[in-house]
């Protein structure tokens, strides 16, 4: 059963920025209107991440550990049509099953919260303990019980960098909740849940590219867009700018790279690439539910359709804008 979740573990967990993933996204689904993540040596000898979202009976504790438990779930046809980001029940076991981890939650219709801890997919105990409403996990020395696996982490600098770009990517893709970084003591970001996108920009890449932003806004039966994307003059060498959410999840598709690539091909330079922070909507029915959910990766139903849309979406954007 032990090795079975190591191994098992290695899908879900990578690295330190796969933990933070995984707890930023149960975060959010507990509906948590705050959320601070804090990372010590590029999160391998430490990641807390604090919600305040619905918080874990302490009869369901044990239970939310458990490889393929969710709360949530059902099937993985569901993945992009439930509203959850989580859907299989793999990560919490799969972190205990390579860290130490220690996890106080309360819900607000308990009186006390409960500590609990597991290492190594061990049990290490429960008691009653004071806690505001909400759940915070720490997980201490990821890998500490697989050498092999930690030997394959990068130096603390790379981890933390990984971290620090996932938890951009999540406080862009949810304007609405209010996500704190701290690394190293030191505040990296605090995003205010006001729901302003822009604001997010802002504090994430700086003033010269919050200053050339066209507002895109589109809404269709089976697509939707909300979101910005960067005039030409801000065009950088990389695809690293090109961001894109669907349905709330950060993916990466080759399909809608070259869309949007074709609508600016007009007013751009070869080798570069445009800024965007679209956020679709697409009926689940276009999209392929086929895909790994940690790869990011994502296929379409019907590409052409998928690329036309987004193509002329952001063709028409760039109409008649002073670029
Ligand atoms: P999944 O997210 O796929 O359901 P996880 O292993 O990530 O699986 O989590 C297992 C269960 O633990 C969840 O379904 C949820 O009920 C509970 N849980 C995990 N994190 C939190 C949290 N921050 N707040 C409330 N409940 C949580
Ligand atoms: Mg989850």
């Amino acid at each position: 059963q032990n090795t079975i979740n190591k191994i098992a573990a290695g899908e879900v967990i990578e690295r330190p920025a796969s933990v933070v993933k995984e707890l930023l996204e149960n975060a959010i689904d507990a509906k948590a209107t705050a959320v601070t993540v804090e990372i010590r040596e590029g999160g391998i000898s430490f990641i807390r991440v604090t919600d305040n979202g619905c918080g874990i009976e302490k009869d369901e504790i044990p239970l939310a550990f458990l490889r393929h438990s969710t709360s949530k779930i059902q099937s993985v046809e569901d993945l992009f049509t439930v509203s959850s980001l989580g859907f299989r029940g793999e990560a919490l076991s799969s972190i205990a099953a390579v860290g130490q981890v220690e996890l106080i939650t309360k819900t607000s219709r308990s009186l006390t919260g409960n500590r609990y801890q597991i290492e190594g997919g061990q049990e290490r105990g429960m008691e009653e303990i004071g806690a505001p409403d909400g759940t915070t996990f720490i997980v201490r020395n990821l890998f500490y019980n697989t050498p092999v696996r930690r030997k394959f982490l990068k130096t603390p600098m790379t981890e933390g960098a990984h971290v620090a770009d996932l938890v951009e990517k999540i406080a862009l893709s949810h304007p609405e909740i209010s996500i704190r970084f701290i690394q190293n003591n030191q505040n990296k970001l605090h995003t205010s849940g006001n729901h302003n996108l822009k604001d997010i920009i802002y504090t994430v890449y700086g003033r010269e590219i919050t200053a050339n932003l066209i507002p895109v806004s589109v809404t269709g039966e089976a697509f939707s867009v909300e979101g910005f994307i960067g005039k030409p003059v801000i065009a950088r060498s990389n695809r690293n700018f090109e961001n894109y959410y669907i349905n709330g999840r950060y993916i990466k598709s080759n399909i809608i790279n070259k869309a949007i690539e074709e609508a600016y091909k007009p007013f751009m330079m070869q080798h570069k690439y445009p800024f965007t922070m679209l956020h679709f909507k697409i009926e689940p029915e276009f999209l392929d539910v086929n895909v790994h959910p940690t790869k990011m990766e994502l296929r379409f139903q019907n590409g052409e359709n998928v690329f036309r849309m987004v193509r002329d979406t952001v063709a028409e954007a760039l109409r008649h804008k002073e670029l």
